[in-house]
């Protein structure tokens, strides 16, 4: 089963590699493979087509997703761009380059995606203003790719406060050196990490280790808990909010009462092996703290069940999206 599925894409991994289409990289273990370089006032639509035609011949062994990004000072051609990424099954990452008029912006993306394409749209923070990304998460955008290049450590909060506005998937352009630079940006709500310019080892290596990461963890983009400044997502890690402590901020925020919040997690562990528990500090699963946080009696009470640090991971990932999910809030 793909890790993530998004329109029709289906990502195996949460690493995305950027490269140019005049000199693509083409790593197969990547989840998601972005062909950059389409400025369509510049670039006829034909190289478009025929970049997808060298894609289909020579990466992706007809699995993996992969995608375009363009900008243009024009709708047209973008129009006829998301058409043709829509009928090869390929994402459009729309860049701000040539679209700096917010107006023209949120006018353009229902009219791309009428197109029927998985739209992306690639932008920098400082372009992003409170009233924008609320007017993003609004709109039918499937992807919002933050460009966090250069921000020197300030990138995972942006994409906290992205990701607990519970709008679109959120893929993260970043300076990544080293595995923990990933895996820092995911446990903040990233759903994938893109990289430009990296070395190709580099990437192919990080795209395997994620990979062997997810299914080892079973939740590869885990938050950390809500009082180490995780994300909403990381309610699914808290304790009853009976005492003082950073809950009650994080439950005001997804806008549920205390009592609320019992009764969602008490009724999604009905049935469930998180119901089960005994010797744990609250008596279930459905409680307990997430599984790289050591704990002999959680660990005890899964041994007692049978269930796998993985399958525990999964069942709180599950959790997490429905505590999150906008019906049910
Ligand atoms: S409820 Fe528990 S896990 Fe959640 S913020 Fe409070 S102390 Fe931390
Ligand atoms: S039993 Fe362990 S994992 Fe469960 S809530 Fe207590 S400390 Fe956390």
């Amino acid at each position: 089963m793909p890790m993530l599925e998004v329109g029709y894409l289906h990502i195996d991994n949460p690493i995305a590699v950027i490269s140019s289409h005049n000199q693509p990289d083409f790593n197969d273990a990547a989840g998601l493979l972005l062909l950059e370089g389409f400025d369509l006032d510049e670039v006829p639509l034909e190289e478009m087509q025929a970049s997808l035609e060298t894609i289909s011949r020579n990466a992706r062994k007809g699995t993996g997703a992969f995608g375009l990004s363009a900008t243009c000072s024009q709708d047209e051609p973008l129009l006829e761009a998301a058409r043709l990424a829509s009928r090869n099954l390929c994402l459009l990452d729309l860049r701000l380059s040539k679209i700096p008029d917010p107006i023209r912006l949120l006018e353009l993306i229902p009219r791309l995606k009428r197109c029927g394409v998985t739209l992306s749209l690639r932008i920098r923070p400082e372009d992003l203003s409170n009233a924008l990304l609320e007017k993003l998460n609004e709109s039918e955008l499937d992807i919002i790719h933050l460009d966090l290049r250069g921000l020197n450590g300030a990138g995972p909060k942006m994409v906290k406060k992205a990701k607990d506005s519970r709008g679109p998937v959120i893929m993260a352009l970043a300076d990544i050196g080293e595995f923990e630079d990933a895996r820092n940006l995911l446990a903040m709500g990233a759903d994938v990490v893109s990289l430009r310019g990296a070395d190709p080892e580099f990437a192919e290596w990080l795209s395997g280790a994620m990979q062997e990461y997810d299914s080892l963890s079973g939740w590869c983009n885990a938050p950390k808990h809500i009082c180490a400044g995780g994300d909403l997502r990381g309610l699914a890690f808290c304790c009853p909010p009976v005492k003082s402590c950073p809950v009650h901020g994080a439950l005001k925020k997804a806008g549920m009462t205390p009592e609320e919040f019992v009764q969602k997690k008490l009724t999604f562990a009905k049935g469930t092996p998180l119901e089960k528990g005994d010797g744990t500090c609250f008596g279930s699963l459905v409680w307990c703290c997430k599984k790289s946080k050591m704990c002999y009696l959680r660990d005890a009470a899964l041994d007692r069940i049978g269930l796998s640090g993985k399958e525990y991971m999964g069942l709180k990932k599950k959790l997490a999206e429905e505590l999150l999910s906008k019906s049910s809030s």
